[in-house]
């Protein structure tokens, strides 16, 4: 899979979206360098998911064996009413998942998606030349003198020089804003609160035992909030995602440590089961301010280019923003991978023409939802569950197909991946 030239790429950040597009480099022969300003390679403690656009990619990459012995499978997306638990909508994952975009639905501990991209990022074994990785790297400036040789500079004077420079450093990215784009960001007005609940808790307590019967991604609907739940590690964790309106004291930190009791009191008045289920969490509760970017299709300039978050940052209300970074490294890496030196700028565009206008969709899309979540009791709302009980295909505008099927990749490899039958 070697590329007819190889060239280097450096990229600033090692997040998911990062590696993911390191690995799929290295895989088309090209020399990757990623600088992260972490003083460690990791991820934050937290659940995510994949649906099978982004599944789809990281078994192409040749993972499966490794994500076979991380991941946890739902079988059903359920959508429940606040006040009762009523299920109101019910999605099959598992082998219907399968079935349909031949590609699994799965569910993480972030850090060891990380962690199995990381060691394949660096497997002397691996495909392709072995990715460098610095740590305690954080990036400051662009040396762009030689437009076609962009350097990355990092606060200690260190200069990193390549044929590409890739901003992949999230959702306050230093390169998009040292490359002059516009000033994107927006503040949602609501924070998310994370927490990772023992299993053995939820086992142990007949109103939670549910939760342990069977495998589900639930999302309970409720006026001005929702809550995300799903088991990760096979049951050893219950991620928690809560999202409610924001504290002026997180709006301003942007994150916060949390307690317990604060978890419990976010959801006054829902299903009993929801205090059962949060007040068994621990002191590791962590919020988040929820920003987000506007859409914007403009994502490089020269040889420089963005990708995830530093681009197309998202609400989660859609669980998409990894899985968007995961398309954009595969398609990068088509690109990038096909080109020589000379034709880069070329190919960059070519990345930006396939990905902005799906990835821009996706933001829209889960900006959408928070209206969309979060209905007063009343007509909407009763609208909304009504749309849902019927069975539904996605529920913002754009559908669960097209969603799921992802951005159409020509790579043998990524493209046509098929679950049920490779090995
Ligand atoms: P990041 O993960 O932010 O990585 C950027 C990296 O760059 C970091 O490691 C950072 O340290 C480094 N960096 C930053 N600045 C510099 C610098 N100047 N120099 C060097 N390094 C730098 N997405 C899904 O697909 N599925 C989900 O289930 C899901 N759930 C979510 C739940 C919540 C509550 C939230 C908030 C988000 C969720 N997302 C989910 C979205 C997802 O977490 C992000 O979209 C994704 O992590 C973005 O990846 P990234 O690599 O673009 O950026």
């Amino acid at each position: 899979m070697a590329s007819t030239q190889s060239f280097e790429v450096v990229i600033v950040g090692g997040g998911l979206g990062g590696m993911t597009a390191a690995l799929a480099l290295r895989r088309r022969g090209l020399g990757v360098t990623v600088l992260e300003q972490a003083p460690q390679f990791g991820e934050i403690g937290a659940g995510i998911q994949t649906a099978p656009n982004a599944s789809r990619i990281l078994l192409g990459l040749g993972l499966r064996k490794q994500l076979e012995a991380i991941h946890t499978e739902p079988q059903d997306q359920v959508r429940r009413r606040w006040k009762d638990g009523g299920i109101i909508g019910l999605t099959q994952l598992g082998d219907a998942c399968k079935q349909r975009y031949n590609a699994p639905y799965w569910h993480y501990h972030r850090a060891d998606l990380h962690g199995v991209l990381t060691d394949a990022c660096v497997d002397p074994d691996g495909p392709g030349p072995v990715v460098e990785l610095h740590t305690g790297s954080t990036v400051t400036a662009l040396d762009r003198g030689n437009p076609g040789r962009p350097a990355a500079v990092t606060e200690d004077g260190r200069r990193f020089e390549a044929d590409v420079l890739i901003g992949a450093d999230g959702i306050r990215s230093r390169v998009r804003d040292l490359i002059g784009l516009p000033d994107t960001l927006r503040f949602s007005g609501e924070m998310a609160f994370r927490a990772l609940i023992p299993g053995d808790l939820i086992a142990a307590d007949p109103a939670t035992r549910f939760l342990m019967d069977r495998f589900q991604s639930t999302i309970w609907y409720g006026p001005e909030r929702h809550l995300v739940h799903y088991m990760i590690r096979g049951g050893e964790y219950l991620n928690v995602v809560g999202c409610v309106p924001c504290t002026d004291d997180v709006a301003e930190k942007w994150t916060a440590q949390a307690g317990a009791d604060e978890l419990v009191n976010a959801y006054p008045g829902w299903d009993d089961r929801v205090a059962a289920m949060l007040s068994k969490a621990k002191d590791d509760v962590m919020s988040f301010a929820l920003y987000h970017r506007r859409r914007d299709p403009v994502w490089m300039d020269g040889r420089v280019a963005l990708l995830g978050d530093a681009c197309h940052a998202m609400l989660p209300y859609q669980a998409q923003g990894a899985s968007q970074a995961m398309e954009d490294a595969a398609v990068l890496a088509e690109e990038l991978g096909r080109t020589t030196v000379d034709g880069t700028e070329l190919a960059l565009r070519r990345y930006v023409d396939r990905r902005a206008k799906h990835a821009g969709m996706v933001q829209d899309a889960s900006l959408q939802n928070k209206t969309f979540y979060h209905y007063p009791d009343g007509p909407r709302q009763e609208a909304r569950d009504e749309l849902l009980k019927r069975g539904f295909d996605g529920e913002s505008d754009v559908s669960y197909d097209w969603l799921w099927s992802g951005t159409p990749l020509n790579d043998p490899d990524l493209g046509a991946y098929d679950y049920r039958f490779a090995r």
